[in-house]
């Protein structure tokens, strides 16, 4: 497995792939890798016959107070999980090559960035679909793989590739989870004991919206009702939203539709935010 960290290098040695004909596929991440992150490695195998992952944490998409300067990072770890993975290639940028001091442009997607965590977290999507169109056009894939637990930003970036041209497929993975069903994630490792515990209440909440939503039609009022239900009462634990969205457009909806909705959740559990969703 090739390591390469300057921009310029990974360019060349990607054209020099195109040109021979070989199919890249990309599996962007920011590092402290779980088995949701080798999923999608696994599955960009079966659409590429060259396999790419970026670690890069980018801190355009982090907001002021948020948690940039703990998010955790094992790079030496990371490299043994994607070789064994069957990685090809690993771009692991340093942050002043990515975004020297006049860097100055900027990809804004607008509709499908207002609601959920685009609304709690302004200027998020920004920073997302700025880096990844900066790695699209550092690796050229054919396909890029995104995992569905961070649901927004496989449609922002679906939104930019087909409102930008480019020539990219963007597919979405299923979402990875413990045992318990908490949705595996960097941020997991903060969680104390208790929280720890505290946060399979997440799914359950979902899968109870889910049950629940087969059998009766289901307001939003009423959706987000069943959710504080389920998780525990505790001052700790404070909800970000609980949103019923059009899964296409990401639009609010007052009650759950026949087709194409999506129930997203952010939850804190003390200092840590957690996302999960499911489609109804
Ligand atoms: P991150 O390192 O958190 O930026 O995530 C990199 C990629 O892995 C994104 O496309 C995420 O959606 C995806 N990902 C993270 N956690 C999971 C999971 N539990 N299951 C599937 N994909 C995931």
């Amino acid at each position: 497995m090739q390591i390469i960290s300057s921009p310029s290098q990974i360019q060349k040695t990607c054209l020099r792939l195109k040109k021979k004909g070989r199919r890249i596929a990309l599996v962007p991440t920011m590092g402290y890798l779980h088995d949701g992150h080798l999923s999608l490695v696994r599955l960009a195998k079966k659409h590429a016959d060259f396999v790419m992952a970026t670690i890069f944490v980018n801190p355009k998409q982090f907001g002021k107070n948020e948690d940039l300067s703990r998010y955790p990072r094992d790079e030496k770890g990371d490299l043994k999980k994607l070789q064994q993975a069957g990685a090809d290639l690993v771009f692991m940028p340093k942050l002043t090559d990515m975004y020297p001091e006049d860097f100055q442009t900027y990809v804004d997607v607008e509709m499908v960035t207002q609601t959920l965590c685009g609304a709690s977290r302004p200027g998020h999507f920004r920073g997302v679909a700025t880096v990844v169109l900066k790695l699209f056009n550092l690796t050229q894939p054919d396909v890029a793989i995104f995992g569905k637990k961070d649901f927004q930003q496989l449609v922002t970036i679906q939104r930019m590739v087909r409102d930008l041209n480019l020539p990219i497929r963007v597919i979405g993975a299923p979402i990875v989870r413990e045992k318990d069903g908490l949705a595996m994630s960097s941020r997991n490792v903060h969680l104390n004991a208790e929280e720890r515990q505290d946060a399979s209440a997440i799914r359950r909440g979902l899968i109870k919206i889910q049950d629940v939503a087969r059998r009766k039609n289901l307001t939003a009022s009423q959706v987000r009702s069943l959710f504080y239900k389920i998780l525990p009462a505790k001052k700790s634990i404070q909800v970000d939203y609980v949103s019923c969205v059009d899964r296409r457009t990401l639009e609010f909806l007052p009650k759950i539709k026949k087709t194409h909705t999506l129930i997203a959740v952010a939850v804190f559990f003390g200092k840590t935010r957690l996302i999960d969703n499911v489609e109804v």
